[in-house]
């Protein structure tokens, strides 16, 4: 699995300096568009002109607006400011706005900005949520940063860790105030509905953490994808499954033809099959269009929190489709369920009340 290594451990292998990782990075064979939708420059007096390359940019800081999208891209350009973000992304849709380049440092988290990335994401607390839409979005910008300047894909939660790793994704109230690491940024921020969780876990690229799923693990594809009789390129072809489609990991994963394949029972068409890693998204529990089946008598909610009225309540071994969700109210997590039997509505998730078919 030498291949799967990341940049920056292959360059120590070898010796190499990390000024030479700033050149591969942004000569590399693995680049890929910027997942960016508009370019709104900040006001030049809101972030540092910098020259900064892979080798300063380890550190990528998550932060929420506490205001609307267009209300944070008009404050980072407004010359009163003096703070900004390299990047806004907004909670409806994912819409992402470019506000000040890579190689510039931005005004977002004190001390800890001089080596770090800023994403800010719309919050408000009348939205009271972080949509899935958004931490998709902001997992796929995180990938693409991480492939260009080498940025290590874990996530952290301590002040003190970043005087000893390498680098990685850090919540602004976790972030350092200092480069000695002193103490945290004195901030909420990113506030109580913010699911670090929820964003790493669309977060691919965890190549030396390990296997990327385990038996059980709901997945779907991620485009048009070939399962097949066995591992391998030259196995029959069972059938060819669309973007979207959903299954469950049964067995793997299995190494041939230079590719990771998993065994996957592709529930909707009840098809079971080998097929290629990259091509797989683990879903955070469920996907949308996963078969479910609750383990006990469960109530159907008109909404995702225990606030919102009872509509039903489902028995046991009652069957359904997973089609919205997860939202989060209090820490417990609820998805909308298409049940079989024609109810809909917002149940809570879990082993003791709803479970993969
Ligand atoms: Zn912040």
């Amino acid at each position: 699995m030498q291949m799967e290594l990341p940049r920056r451990k292959l360059l120590q292998a070898t010796g190499a300096s990390l000024a030479v990782g700033g050149s591969l990075a942004a000569t590399g064979g693995t680049a890929s568009a910027e997942p960016v939708d508009t370019w709104e420059p900040a006001h030049s007096t809101n972030y540092g002109s910098s020259n900064r390359t892979a080798a300063d940019i380890n550190w990528i800081v998550v932060h929420v607006t506490v205001g609307e999208y267009s209300g944070a891209i008009n404050w980072f350009q407004n010359p009163e400011a003096n703070v900004s973000a390299h990047y806004v992304i907004r909670n409806s849709d994912g819409h992402t706005t470019k506000m000040v380049e890579e190689s510039d440092i931005a005004y977002h988290a004190s001390g800890f900005n001089a080596n770090s990335i800023g994403i800010e994401h719309e919050w408000t607390e009348a939205q009271g949520h972080i949509s899935e839409t958004m931490y998709q979005q902001s997992a796929e910008l995180i990938e693409y940063l991480a492939d260009q300047y080498d940025i290590p894909l874990d996530y952290y939660r301590d002040y003190t860790v970043p005087c000893d790793a390498e680098g990685g994704i850090i919540e602004h109230r976790h972030a350092p105030v200092d480069s000695g690491c002193s103490s945290s940024n004195q901030t909420a921020c990113p506030g109580p509905d913010w699911d670090g969780d929820q964003l790493m876990s669309f977060v691919d690229g965890d190549a030396d953490d390990g296997p990327a799923f385990a038996e059980g693990q709901p997945i779907t594809a991620t485009t048009t994808v070939n399962t097949r009789e066995e591992p391998g390129l030259n196995a029959d072809v069972i059938e060819t499954m669309e973007d979207g489609d959903v299954g469950t990991i049964v067995n793997g994963s299995e190494t041939a033809d230079g590719e990771t394949w998993w065994g996957i029972h592709w529930t909707d068409e009840d098809i079971w099959g080998w097929s290629v890693e990259q091509y797989l998204d683990a879903c955070p529990t469920f996907c949308h269009g996963t078969r479910v089946e609750v383990t006990r008598d469960l109530n159907v909610r008109e909404g995702p929190s225990l606030d919102d009225s009872v509509v039903h309540t489902v028995p046991e071994e009652q069957t359904g489709r997973v089609v919205g969700g997860p939202q989060s109210d209090n820490g417990v997590q609820f998805w909308e369920v298409s049940y079989d039997s024609g109810v809909e509505g917002w149940s809570v998730g879990g082993d003791d009340a709803l479970v993969p078919e």
